[in-house]
């Protein structure tokens, strides 16, 4: 069974009128990079509001829990984070959940990391945390946002440069605009005219590639099956270690 237990909120950073970050405080179990947590509103009976899924942005050796959010017209978590405040009732699971991790990937030249939006949260827990990844000869960190007044975390992507140097890669892509210096197309579509491989001088292979896709699951689907149809990529299973490993945020 769940256990829930209370988070105190530390802080509530509106970046946008539906994009904010969340930190909390409360006394979680240890996560793993890439793992996710669930986040629960009671109504004044304590009666169960609402429970969601959000993964952690911030990488497990620091003591802190907080994610990225983005709020959606009428959906019924969002309604009730955009009147968010610190002295709301909020409550998380001790425990952490999921497989979108690195110890659940087998050892690849490449490891390629794919992200819409909000999505791009595990990688920054992944890459910060920086445990396991120098298995791989280059990281390619893809995101995509629809609006270039959605891309944050600049910061963050400043200092990954840093630690990894040459090895990490950064492409991002904003679907909905045309902004110089940014490519202007899906993910999918950046894969299918190659633009991904020029862009990064690399050829993505089954042989030499491990794909991850996170968050809109057109994104995860489309690239699914391009990797598998155009590319021979199979799915990452235990029992079967293979090219792509995925995670639907909805
Ligand atoms: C493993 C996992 C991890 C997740 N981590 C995050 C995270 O770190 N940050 C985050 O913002 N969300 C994350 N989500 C999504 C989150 O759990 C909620 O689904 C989201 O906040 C919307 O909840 P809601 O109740 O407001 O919308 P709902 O009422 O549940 O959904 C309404 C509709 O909105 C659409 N929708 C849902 N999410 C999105 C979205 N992100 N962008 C566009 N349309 C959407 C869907 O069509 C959905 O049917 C994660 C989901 C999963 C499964």
């Amino acid at each position: 069974m769940t256990k829930w237990i209370p988070a105190k909120i530390k802080e509530i950073k509106y970046w946008k009128k539906n994009l904010l970050n969340l930190v909390l405080k409360a006394s979680i179990n240890k996560f793993i990079a890439g793992q996710f947590s669930k986040i629960l509103l009671k109504n004044s009976k304590k009666k169960i509001k609402i429970q969601r899924a959000y993964s952690f942005v911030n990488p497990p050796s620091t003591n802190r829990i907080e994610f990225y959010i983005t709020l959606i017209k009428k959906g019924k978590m969002s309604e009730e984070l955009k009147i968010l405040n610190k002295n709301t009732k909020i409550f998380i699971t001790k425990n952490s959940f999921g497989f979108f991790t690195l110890n659940e990937i087998p050892s690849y030249q490449n490891l390629w990391m794919c992200s819409t939006g909000t999505a791009i949260g595990p990688y920054f827990s992944i890459l910060q945390e920086k445990k396991d990844t120098e298995r791989f000869s280059k990281i390619i960190l893809i995101h995509s946002v629809r609006y270039f007044s959605d891309l944050k975390y600049l910061n963050v992507i400043k200092k990954l440069k840093k630690i990894y140097q040459k090895k990490l890669i950064v492409l991002i892509t904003i679907s909905r605009e045309k902004k110089h210096g940014f490519f202007s197309e899906r993910i999918p579509n950046l894969l299918l005219n190659k633009k991904i491989e020029k862009y990064t001088n690399l050829e993505m292979n089954y042989k030499n590639s491990h794909v991850m896709l996170c968050g809109n699951p057109n994104m995860v689907k489309d690239m699914f099956h391009i990797l598998q149809k155009k590319k021979k990529m199979t799915k990452n299973l235990r029992k079967k270690p293979g090219n792509i490993t995925r995670e639907n945020y909805w």
